[in-house]
């Protein structure tokens, strides 16, 4: 019998188990493609599931992780051999296909992203689903004609995994970026990822008006609910804004007035079913374009073992940047 180390959620009477246990290769589900995972990372979901906080996970029992990089052990897919160095973000894993909590997986060859030129496995891992989103909003934004020179950039949840990545990229784009954050004592952290001011996230998370002062004319959110009722009462004339996270609550207690009196844009993010060239730009734009040194930054490497603690962490917003779990 074949097995591999493998963090594994059940469904028993008494509630969800979560466990780092031996899981049998055999029963790895159907693919053309097997990887030797080497490096996962623990995002906003992967916290939701190996707490249960939330319904994440829809097949049981599920390997957990929605991330990994690796190098394909076998392939019947055209596209890859033996030795390809790959990653994957979202497709379901970790929710409906086992996922990236692993020493092993076997998914689809059409889910795979080659590893981009000049990154290694762990900063690929290191930039994650969490990353790759916070490029996928400031895409959001530019592909509605937005620009530095119209104005500030708002980042909400700045000191959490997508708000420092959208922070080191928005800045490197030129743009002068707001970051709010409930961590008065991340500003220093904040400021060197590239942040010109830092504002209060009680801010923008009590009940406002529905339009305020235009303070910005772009904004990256991902708090949602009040935070981002409020980002829109403060965008700019004819801005745009990116929403893709929920931290704050899935709700989005707003009115119609940002749009229909100013004009906002409203445009939202998804990552996991995110179409092949999107996900490609996207890591492209990530290789060139984040700053390697604010990466190690923001970023911290735990083992295996620990994914359970730092999954409960995340959840209580005490994580700060990135964490990339070393697999193998
Ligand atoms: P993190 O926990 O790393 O970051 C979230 C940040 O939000 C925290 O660090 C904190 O920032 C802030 N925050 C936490 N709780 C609250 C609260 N109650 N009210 C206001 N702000 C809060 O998570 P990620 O960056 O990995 O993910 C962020 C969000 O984006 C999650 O909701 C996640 O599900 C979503 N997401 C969505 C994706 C998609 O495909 N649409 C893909 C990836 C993530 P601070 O301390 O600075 O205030």
């Amino acid at each position: 019998m074949a097995t591999f180390k493998a963090i594994v959620i059940d469904k028993a009477e008494a509630g969800q188990t979560v466990r780092l246990t031996d899981f049998d290769e055999k029963d790895l589900m159907e693919g053309d493609v097997t990887v030797r995972v080497e490096w996962s990372t623990v995002n906003y979901k992967d916290g939701l599931a190996v707490t249960g906080k939330a319904p994440v996970v829809r097949r049981f029992p599920m390997i957990a992780g929605v991330d990994f990089a690796g190098t394909v052990e076998s392939s019947s897919h055209a596209a890859w051999k033996p030795g390809d160095k790959v990653i994957l973000n979202g497709w379901g894993l970790g929710e409906t296909h086992l996922g990236a909590y692993a020493e092993k997986a076997r998914v689809k060859g059409d889910w795979l992203v080659k590893l981009p030129a000049g990154l290694t496995r762990a900063e690929a891992m290191a930039i994650g689903t969490a990353g790759y989103t916070a490029m996928l909003c400031v895409l959001a934004i530019e592909g509605q004609g937005m620009t530095p020179s119209m104005g500030p950039v708002v980042v909400t949840g700045a000191a959490g995994g997508v708000g420092s990545v959208a922070i080191a990229l928005l800045a490197k784009a030129g743009w002068s970026v707001v970051a709010s954050t409930g961590r008065a004592e991340e500003a220093e952290y904040l400021k060197e990822l590239g942040a010109a001011e830092i504002i209060e996230r009680a801010s923008l998370s009590q009940p406002g008006k529905p339009l305020g002062k235009e303070r910005w004319t772009a904004g990256v959110d991902s708090v949602g609910s009040l935070t981002l009722a409020n980002v829109l009462a403060q965008t700019r004339y004819g801005g745009a804004v990116a929403a893709c996270g929920l931290a704050g609550g899935m709700d989005l207690p707003t009115s119609v007035a940002p749009f229909i009196l100013r004009g906002v844009r409203l445009v939202g993010v998804d990552s996991v079913n995110c179409p092949m060239p999107r996900r490609l730009e996207a890591w492209a734009r990530l290789a060139r374009d984040l700053d390697r040194a604010k990466l190690a930054r923001m970023t911290q490497i735990v083992p295996f073992e620990k994914t359970f603690e730092i999954g409960a962490q995340i959840l209580a917003g005490r994580v700060r940047g990135r964490i990339v779990v070393a697999i193998a």
